[in-house]
């Protein structure tokens, strides 16, 4: 991997209209190229200053003024990029920030790639590859949970936690090292119990680090949720509470959501992605049974099942079956209306499903305790968001990786096999591991991780 000389520039803001744009520039030419589309007002040059310095003045091309401007500059190694880096911060019109980006793509700068400004901080060792992919998650973060547990990986979490494990098996893989190309030699003792306990340990830490990995993901791409039920005992209401807005259509008359509305909301911390199914029922209607077959569907591959049933009517046979399909699944069990006449065997339900919540759809009461019911039942409760989590497919494959090889070195040490067949499964942890903080990932790796990026960061 070469750094490449040329300087970049692109629009870092949204491309819509706004209060501020900012055209970011970045390489060992920023300050010339900005210098000629810059002019500060007072006598101080962008080629010249010392340290962070906000400069105001004006932005300008062969045509003439654009707009009034403030130029910050970074100077390497103390910018974003560890480059040297020019921001011009000017109106945030659509037309005012390309018209700055042309100037400085023609005063000599080239468009940044996808990702290329936090490529580069990579390459300059600014941030580890898990550091860099919490910035992308921290761009797209929709809840609090998700955003919070990014920074603490932006912040290094994930990187120092798998930086430890990693130096645990260096020790082991240098001793063993020493100990095959220097049989003859006084190497310091390392016993097989040491080897052991200190394989042992790599493997605790990357199981738990491991099974994070679903919580991440709950807390970062957001459940598929299933609102299911019969017709008519408050699904849409429902609904409608939980994104706080009139969504589904709500009627008296049964079977008037006939195929599945959906829509994310954040309950508790939690990203739900919640489709509101069509009533469960035996119809003859061919439209209205498109859409309970979708909602049965869905009640298979939903990661959360939020199943309705009417408190003020008995069980029906339709309840029953869906109490069936609900067990050994992530569910809970809501018994709405309670505000009218109790009706229903609610002990049945509680014998059966492990979470029940009596809720008032309608007036919302019982709602605070569905959403604490919702975090626990995800996991959610409990996670720290302060802690290292696996927050992608690519970090989970080098984990899985690295824990297959530690278990396969355990195996070779309790088969007593060669020293040298335990460094060689040992060696493997390492790579994965370092691949999986970017310190030694390949360049069609890295490439993939920054082309998920968006241009301008
Ligand atoms: P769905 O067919 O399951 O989607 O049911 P809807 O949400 O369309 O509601 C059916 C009817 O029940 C509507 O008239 C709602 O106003 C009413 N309803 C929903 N929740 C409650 C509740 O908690 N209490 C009472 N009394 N009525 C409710
Ligand atoms: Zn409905």
């Amino acid at each position: 991997m070469s750094l490449k000389a040329t300087t970049i520039a692109a629009i870092s803001t949204p491309l819509a209209v706004g209060g501020i744009g900012v055209i970011r520039i970045s390489g060992n030419q920023a300050r010339q190229i900005a210098s000629k589309v810059f002019a500060p007002v007072s006598s101080r040059e962008i080629c010249t200053v010392s340290g962070y310095t906000a400069l105001y003045g004006r932005v300008f091309d062969q045509e003439g003024d654009i707009d009034d401007a403030v130029a910050t500059v970074f100077i390497s190694p103390r910018s974003y990029t560890g480059e040297d880096v020019v921001e011009l911060s000017c109106h945030g019109g659509l037309y005012l920030v390309q018209r700055v980006l042309r100037a400085v793509l023609n005063a000599g700068a080239v468009l940044a790639e996808a990702g290329e400004f936090t490529k580069r901080a990579f390459l300059n060792g600014k941030l580890s590859l898990t550091q860099a992919e919490a910035v992308m998650d921290l761009i797209s973060a929709q809840g609090e949970q998700a955003a919070r547990s990014a920074l603490s990986t932006r912040d290094g979490v994930l990187f120092r936690k798998i930086a430890g494990i990693t130096k645990g098996l260096l020790e082991i893989a240098a001793h063993l090292s020493a100990w095959v190309d220097y049989p003859d030699e006084e190497i310091p003792e390392i016993t097989d119990t040491e080897i052991l306990t200190s394989l042992q340990s790599a493997k605790m830490q990357l199981a738990q680090l491991l099974s994070t990995f679903d919580v991440g993901r709950v807390i970062k791409e957001g459940v598929e949720t299933a609102i299911v039920g019969r017709p008519n005992v408050g699904k849409s209401t429902l609904m409608n509470l939980l994104a706080g807005f009139q969504r589904s259509i709500v009627t008296d008359i049964p079977g008037t959501t006939r195929d599945i509305v959906e829509d994310t909301v954040n309950v508790g911390g939690a990203v739900l992605r919640l489709a509101d199914t069509a009533g469960l029922r035996e119809t003859d209607d061919v439209v209205e049974s498109v859409g309970v077959e979708l909602a049965r569907k869905k009640l298979e591959t939903a990661g959360l099942i939020l199943a309705v049933f009417d408190s003020s009517e008995k069980l029906s046979q339709e309840d029953m079956r869906l109490i069936e399909s609900m067990k050994n699944r992530p569910a809970i069990a809501i018994i709405n209306k309670s505000d009218l006449e109790r009706k229903i065997d609610a002990d049945f339900i509680k014998q059966n499903i492990s979470h029940t919540v009596y809720t008032s759809a309608q007036s919302g009461q019982g709602v605070d305790v569905l959403a604490k019911t919702i975090t626990d039942v995800l996991g959610l409760f409990h996670f720290d968001s302060s802690s290292a989590i696996i927050a992608n497919e690519r970090q989970r494959c080098c984990a899985q990786r690295a824990k297959t090889s530690v278990d396969e070195a355990l195996d070779a040490l309790n088969s007593c096999f060669t020293f040298d067949a335990v460094n060689v499964c040992i060696d493997d942890a390492i790579a994965a591991l370092l691949e999986l903080t970017g310190e030694r990932a390949s360049e069609a790796v890295v490439n993939e991780v920054f082309s998920n990026f968006c241009v301008g960061k």
